[in-house]
Parts: structure tokens; C-alpha cells; sequence
């Protein structure tokens, strides 16, 4: 791995070269007369798309699911931007359920559109081939040519003037072909469980629609996973209705106005405690800073940057809440800083060396011969960390040497940098062990400087070392055992019992449970028995693995979105739910 970053670093600087900042304005004007550009105040597209519920699907190479009537608008000179469409999907994150009508509306407000706020928020408009060039020209762009997959580009870079949590500085890249046309833009924003996260779209296939240039294919792709795709079929410059199309439809609710959707899935709310971070919460400190840097306590900080699910939370409309799975999850991305409330744990002992460690998400901790095993690590690193704290209080002078992931979704992911700092090794299903490995592995340098991980990493860069990231895949079973505890991990099957599909497939692909069978413990990820009736994921999911095909005969259930009270559950509590009490 090494060896091969040497040689790409190498390559790099032999294929690179700079341009003087004279020629990069010759590269923005000739690429803007190149897209018809050059008098263009707005423009829309439109044609058909596709989204998914990132790092929340079921899936985690979910295919992406269509959005129809699909319409972008773009003012460039607010700039802001929005785009809507209808959708006729599985509801919830994980896309489970028959299909439902659904709206897809996003926006990029002309208050997030300004490069002193967050990035995170307005990353959507200055991808577009049109904002990027115009960014480009305000924000002295540099140049250079590069050769990428044999094919020579003019790469033009820039900076937002709002820095990242960790202080390093944003960077976008748009790579000019030889036609002179924006064919690709990239930049990295700061996610809990991808890293620096690398956001790419590509913008091929350009055509002439009727006088003004677009391209008829984009994708986008953040982390290397599929996120967003447009089939353009028409595109209009200028359009007279533009201040309409920015406004967006009457707000009935969610992604309207200001706020970038309220409430949809990752990144959502922020994480129980306060703490800042979610998608949710617009202009997170207050007001803009003054003089271009970064507000100290005004703009960014204070309240703590959005995470980097924000973009997709924007997609609020869309995206309902998780079914089955409590509050909206909270970590889609991260690198959030402390808002003022502390995170804080307390320990609550089940049985003799088992400790239900509850704040927020909620951990077990077991006290093996010589060492603790924690099941599931929390929604964020600032949980793990409070998590920790509280389970080496409980359980002093042993070390964690297992954590335990029900499933890849960012809020039941998004803490686990810090076990990985730590030192243990993540226990999850075979279908996410790659994902994790890459995820872990990936720089943090955009992330906060509280962030565990990245704070390990950089001591391990330090001394010439890297974090090794350990990642053990499981299948259907697996019991780990001594003469202290056993634990028993399980697969949760899809389809059991409903033979529905695929649209029907629950939840996650990557879905496990553990019990504890000298205890009688059910530990569970995302099924919270609240009042009943269960929801369909406990119908579908829980009742036939846990109940029909397992046969696990437990007495204390203990969901990761703890019940409201927060009071430990039981045997009885969920056969209520099911409708199964005798
Ligand atoms: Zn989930």
C-alpha cells in the first residue's frame, strides 16, 4: 500500500504541472465560452434522476432509486440553487415497504451559498460545472495539467474561505478536457466514518439544448459510493421563471426556505445531547462572520459545523425518518465540533460483569477472562469517547478488545473510530467488513481535532506508522466464549417468513444480533419496542429470526435507541408488541 502511494505521488508530479495564474483565467474563460457561459446568469435542467438514503440504505452499494419530473435551477448570481422531483420508492432509509409517493426538494440557500459557512451546505451548487467556474474566478484559482487515466486534463483548484473543523482548508478541483468543457469536479468534506470524504461528480455527454450547452449525463459519488445520477433532457439558459424555481414549491413542511431539510435522515437533528452537528440546525452559530476568515464564535464553530450528512439531510423530503429505529439517526457525518452540552454515560449493571452503558445510543459492555467486549459503539465519536470513559470505570484494568457493529448505517457506525483508535477489533457481518476496512483506513485531516481517530493517526504518522484498522467478518453465527461469558452473535436473514422481495428486504444486508444466553440477553440494533403495535421491521425481522428460526430464549431485550423512560426491557415487553402475549 505504501509502495503504490509512492508511485501514484510519483506520477503525479511527473504528469503535473502548474500554470501561471495568468493562464488560469485563460483556462476559465476559454472552458466558460466552452459552455456557452459567458452571458448566462441561471440555468435548469431537467430530465429524470436517482438518489439513495446514504450510508442509511440497506444495502451499502444501494442502488440508487429514481426521481422523477425532475427540474434543477441554478442562479449564479445569488448564487443559490434548488432541485425537486417526485418519487415513488419504499419509504425510510433503508427502503423497506411497499412503495409510497414521495417529493425530492433541495436546496441551496443564497444564505448557505456564501464561502465563509459551512461547506458542507453548499457543496451541491459549487459542483456544478457553472458555480465552479464562477468560484474559480473569484477565488484565484490556480491551474495545472494533469493526465488522468490517459487523458490530459487542465485542472483548476480553489478554496472556500470557510475552513474545515480541524482548520485545514477546503479544496475543489474541476478537471477542463480538451474540448474545454468541465468534465469532472471534487472535493472532500469530513464524515465520521468515511473520513475525508471525497465528493466527485462527473459531467459527460455534453450536448446543445436549443442555444445553451449542459451535460446529459451526471453522476455523483461520494466515498466512492453511488449518491446522485441525472439523465439531462433539457436545459434552458436564463430562464425568465428563475426566482420561482429557486423559491421552490409553497413550503408544506420540510426543505422549504432556509433550513436545509429539517429532519431527513443522516446527519438529522443532531445526536441526542445537544451536540452540534446535524443537518438540521441552518445557520448553526449565528451570524455570517464579518471580514472573510472564519467567525471566531460567530460563523462556523460556535455551534459546531453542520456534519457532513447535511447535504443528503437536505434531502429531507425525501427521506423520512428510519423506520423502526427511534429518533432519526444522528451521525451521518461528522466532524460536528462540542456544542455546548456535554456528552456524557453512566453504566447500569445488568448481571455479574454486564453493564448497559446508556446517554445516548446504548453499548453493552462484558467483562471477559481478560478483556471487554462491547457490543455496538455508538452514534458518534463523541459518544465512543464518553462510552469508553464510562465502560473502563466499570470494568477497570482490562482492554477493549472486541466491538461489536449491528449494522454499517452512520448512526450505529459513526463511533467506531474511536474503538478503532483504541485498538480493537470491529466484529460485523461479512458484507461490511471491506467497507469498514477502506472507511477506517481513509486520512481524517478535515475532521475535528478532537476526533479520536484522527488524532491517533496523526501520533501514528508521527512516528512513521500507521492505524491498523482490524475488521472481523462474520457469517451466519458466531459464539465467542469463556468461562466468564459467552456471546453469541447472529445474522439476521432477509425475507424469512414473507418471501417478498426485493423491495421487501428489511433494513440492512448487513444486519446482526447478539445474545447472551447465561444472562438471557437480547442485544438489538434498531428495533425499539415502544407501544405496540411492533413496527413492520420487528414483524418482519425480529419475530422470525429471533423468535421462529433462532428460538432465543431471552428475558432481557436491550435495544441500541434505548426506550422512552430508558428503563431495560423485557421478554414481555416485546411479546406485547408482537402480539404474541399469552
Ligand atoms: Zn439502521
Amino acid at each position: 500500500m505504501v509502495r503504490k502511494l509512492i508511485g501514484l505521488a510519483l506520477s503525479v508530479a511527473f504528469l503535473s504541472m502548474n500554470v501561471s495564474a495568468q493562464d488560469a483565467k485563460a483556462v476559465i474563460a476559454d472552458a466558460t465560452k466552452a459552455l456557452g457561459a459567458e452571458s448566462l446568469t441561471s440555468i435548469t435542467y431537467s430530465g429524470s434522476a436517482a438518489n439513495v438514503s446514504f450510508l442509511q440504505s440497506r444495502q451499502i452499494n444501494m442502488p440508487l432509486l429514481p426521481i422523477t419530473n425532475y427540474v434543477r435551477a441554478i442562479d449564479l448570481s445569488a448564487p443559490a440553487s434548488r432541485h425537486t422531483g417526485n418519487t415513488n420508492n419504499p419509504p425510510g432509509g433503508a427502503q423497506t415497504g411497499p412503495p409510497a409517493p414521495g417529493v425530492f426538494n433541495q436546496a441551496v440557500t443564497a444564505q448557505q451559498a456564501v464561502l465563509t459557512q459551512p461547506w458542507t451546505n453548499q457543496v451541491e451548487l459549487w459542483i456544478t460545472p457553472w458555480a465552479f467556474l464562477k468560484g474559480a474566478a473569484a477565488n484565484n484559482a490556480t491551474a495545472r495539467t494533469q493526465r488522468v487515466d490517459g487523458k490530459n486534463y487542465t485542472v483548476l483548484s480553489w478554496s472556500p474561505a470557510v475552513k474545515a473543523p480541524s482548520d485545514a482548508s477546503y479544496v475543489i478541483n474541476g478537471y477542463i478536457n480538451d474540448q474545454k468543457m468541465v468534465e469532472r469536479v471534487e472535493t472532500w468534506l469530513q464524515n465520521d466514518i468515511l473520513g475525508d470524504m471525497k465528493v466527485e461528480a462527473t459531467y459527460t455527454d455534453w450536448k446543445d439544448f436549443g442555444g445553451v450547452k449542459a451535460p446529459a449525463k451526471i453522476v455523483q459519488k461520494r466515498g466512492g459510493l453511488p449518491f446522485f445520477e441525472v439523465n439531462v433532457t433539457a436545459a434552458k439558459a436564463n430562464p425568465p421563471d428563475i426566482a420561482a424555481l429557486i423559491a421552490g414549491p409553497a413550503p408544506a413542511g420540510r426543505g422549504g426556505g432556509g433550513a436545509p431539510g429539517g429532519g431527513g435522515a443522516p446527519g438529522g437533528g443532531g445526536a441526542p445531547g445537544g451536540r452540534g452537528g446535524g443537518a438540521g440546525a441552518p445557520p448553526a452559530g449565528g451570524p455570517p462572520a464579518g471580514g472573510g476568515g472564519r467567525g471566531q464564535g460567530g460563523g462556523a464553530p460556535a455551534g459546531g459545523p453542520p456534519a457532513a450528512g447535511a447535504a443528503q439531510g437536505g434531502r429531507g423530503g425525501a427521506v423520512p425518518p428510519v423506520p423502526g429505529g427511534g429518533a432519526p439517526p444522528a451521525a451521518g457525518g461528522g466532524g460536528g465540533q462540542r456544542g455546548p452540552a456535554a456528552v456524557t454515560a453512566s453504566a447500569e449493571k445488568m448481571a455479574d460483569g454486564v453493564y448497559r452503558i446508556i446517554g445516548g445510543y446504548v453499548s453493552l459492555a462484558i467483562q471477559m477472562e481478560d478483556y471487554i467486549f462491547v457490543l455496538e459503539g455508538g452514534e458518534n465519536d463523541a459518544r465512543s469517547v464518553a462510552n469508553i470513559a464510562e465502560i473502563k470505570k466499570a470494568i477497570p484494568g482490562l482492554p477493549i478488545r472486541y466491538v461489536f457493529n449491528t449494522h454499517p448505517h452512520s448512526d450505529h457506525a459513526g463511533g467506531l473510530g474511536a474503538y478503532v483508535a483504541e485498538g480493537a477489533t470491529i466484529i460485523t457481518h461479512q458484507n461490511n467488513k471491506k467497507f469498514f476496512e477502506d472507511a477506517f483506513s481513509t486520512p481524517r485531516t478535515l475532521l475535528v481535532k478532537t476526533d479520536t481517530l484522527a488524532k491517533a493517526q496523526e501520533a501514528a504518522k508521527a512516528k512513521g506508522q500507521t492505524v491498523k484498522v482490524k475488521v472481523e467478518g462474520i457469517g451466519d453465527k458466531k459464539v465467542y466464549k469463556d468461562k466468564n461469558h459467552t456471546v453469541e452473535l447472529y445474522y439476521m436473514k432477509t425475507n424469512l417468513g414473507t418471501k417478498k422481495e426485493p423491495d421487501y428486504t428489511p433494513h440492512s444486508e448487513g444486519w446482526m444480533l447478539a445474545y447472551l444466553p447465561k444472562e438471557k440477553i437480547l442485544f438489538q440494533g434498531d428495533f425499539t419496542i415502544a407501544a405496540p403495535p411492533a413496527n413492520d421491521h420487528v414483524m418482519q425481522v425480529m419475530v422470525p429470526n429471533v423468535f421462529d428460526r433462532l428460538k432465543l430464549d431471552f428475558e432481557k431485550y436491550v435495544p441500541v435507541h434505548a426506550a422512552n423512560p430508558n428503563v431495560a426491557q423485557s421478554r414481555a415487553d416485546v411479546l406485547k408488541a408482537i402480539g404474541r402475549e399469552k
